[in-house]
């Protein structure tokens, strides 16, 4: 058994991240600046989007976003409920109604037929979240949302970087939201990043920053001027310069990153496939998942003890595990506010009772990974029936 504690997910920041931010800290710009617009331009290009705004969080992109298409008070969004709560959040913030649908089985994102089922006359946006970093089918959700005239504004705070049919997600729908939050594939400590059309991102830039027409930059700059108007009621959610900072780098360091994921995930199914008390995640075809996470889904009636118990035996052998996610219908507000039953999403609330997210990161040794595998396998083979 191993003798340290394996981290769940730390952060992967190198010495180039720290003189960068040292550099910032050392300049006369430390809030939204050269480095936030450099760093839009090249998260742009590395997508192949026409542009990006940088913003303090993934749920900020989510609000910005909606707030700017004109969500509101009246209107519904369709959402899954297999996602981190903030998805949902962000519509109750803009006063619009969530409507929550049920998955597929293999990927666990929103099942699009569930979505076209839920369309009313209210409904104004669709939320996909790619899971896990794998697309949800984009091929069914693009001409649903065309067809009925949604806004279609993707949750990818797992799929950076992720293919759908050799796109890249964040070329797909109107908006999509990008997550740098400490634990995710590209970090900022908290950030986030929208892509889309330049007339829709520009709106979502006034409404990221006061509902200002001109930001502080521009304002204080030598060229820039005093003056400016307030024409929204905007948010304050801008990035910081010293965020940008560790961003750049995380960029440039993301392919080899990217590469050493898809390395840990193939020996992990690897192992894990011989053994019939687990499933493994799949990748479906023509889909290139970004693999935030490797989630293992626990045969339950193979084993003589439940999830919890599971995670508790990777504890006891040092190694972190986690669940993602509890899904959002059976948290007390969501629950008790639009009276959700656990089973009213039957998939969601199944599949919740068995999955066990691994340990998924570029830091991870080849005897880091050898120890996980053998500590599932230990624990497997004790606890089968
Ligand atoms: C992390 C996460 C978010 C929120 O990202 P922040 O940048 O922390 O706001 C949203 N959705 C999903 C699915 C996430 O995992």
């Amino acid at each position: 058994m191993r003798e340290s504690f394996l981290s769940f997910s730390p952060p992967c920041l190198g010495e180039e991240e720290i003189a960068e931010v040292v550099d910032t800290l050392r300049s006369d710009w430390i809030t939204t600046g050269p480095k936030t617009r450099r760093f839009e331009k090249e998260f742009a290009r590395f997508i192949g989007a026409e542009e990006a705004l940088a913003v303090n969080s993934a749920t900020s992109a989510m609000l910005v976003g909606l707030a700017a298409a004109g969500v509101g008070p009246g209107d519904e969004v369709i959402t899954t409920t297999m996602t981190f709560c903030s998805t949902v959040h962000v519509i109750e913030h803009v006063g619009a109604t969530p409507v929550l649908v049920d998955v597929e089985r293999d990927t666990l994102n929103l099942d699009p037929a569930a979505v076209e089922a839920a369309i009313t006359p209210r409904t104004k946006a669709i939320i996909p979240v790619h899971l896990y970093g794998h697309p949800c089918d984009m091929g069914s959700l693009v001409p649903l949302a065309r067809k009925h005239g949604l806004l279609l504004l993707e949750d990818a705070a797992h799929a950076l970087p992720a293919r759908h049919l050799g796109r890249m997600i964040g070329t797909i729908g109107d908006l999509t939201a990008f997550s740098f939050y400490a634990t995710k594939n590209l970090t900022t400590a908290e950030g986030g990043m929208l892509t889309g059309a330049p007339e829709l991102l520009e709106k979502c830039r006034l409404w990221s920053l006061h509902g200002m027409s001109r930001d502080a930059y521009k304002r204080y700059s030598a060229e820039g001027s005093w003056y400016y108007e307030v024409v929204v009621p905007g948010f304050k959610c801008n990035m910081t310069d010293i965020q940008a900072a560790l961003g750049l780098h995380q960029l440039a360091r993301l392919p080899a990153f990217q590469r050493r994921r898809r390395e840990i995930v193939a020996r992990y199914t690897e192992a894990f496939s011989t053994l019939p008390e687990l499933e493994v995640p799949v990748e479906r075809e023509g889909m290139e998942s970004a693999w935030h996470l490797y989630v293992l889904r626990l045969h339950l009636q193979r084993l003589q003890i439940d999830r919890a118990r599971f995670i508790e035996e990777l504890r006891r052998r040092n190694i972190g595990a986690s669940v993602h996610f509890i899904p959002v219908h059976m948290h007390p507000y969501y629950r008790e506010r639009y009276h959700y039953a656990e089973e009213s999403f039957p998939t969601a609330a199944g599949e919740f009772r068995r999955l066990v997210s691994l340990p998924l990161h570029p830091r991870l040794t080849e005897e880091d990974v050898e120890d996980v595998i053998e500590a599932v396998g230990d624990i497997v083979t004790l606890h089968r029936r």
